[in-house]
């Protein structure tokens, strides 16, 4: 039984927060690890996520950002 989520491929984000300041929940929060290009990644933290699909709309960069709608 998996919960709304959001996957996060966190090499790929440029921590431009824009999915941040977008959530409506505040599901989403800059992480402190330093990803593989060099910038602090998103990271994914809440159980109160709708799985609108907001972020993933609003993050310029492609491939980082999967909303999974849950059954619960
Ligand atoms: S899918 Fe919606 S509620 Fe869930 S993290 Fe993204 S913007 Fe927030
Ligand atoms: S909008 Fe995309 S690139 Fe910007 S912080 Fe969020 S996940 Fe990272």
């Amino acid at each position: 039984m998996a919960k709304n989520h959001v996957e996060v491929n966190a090499d790929l984000c440029k921590s431009c927060r824009v999915c941040v300041e977008t959530c409506p929940k505040h599901c989403l929060e800059i992480g402190s690890a330093i990803n593989a290009l060099g910038y602090q990644a998103v990271r994914f933290d809440s159980e109160e996520c709708t799985a609108c699909g907001m972020c993933f709309y609003v993050c310029p960069e492609p491939d980082v950002l999967t909303v999974i709608k849950g059954d619960v």
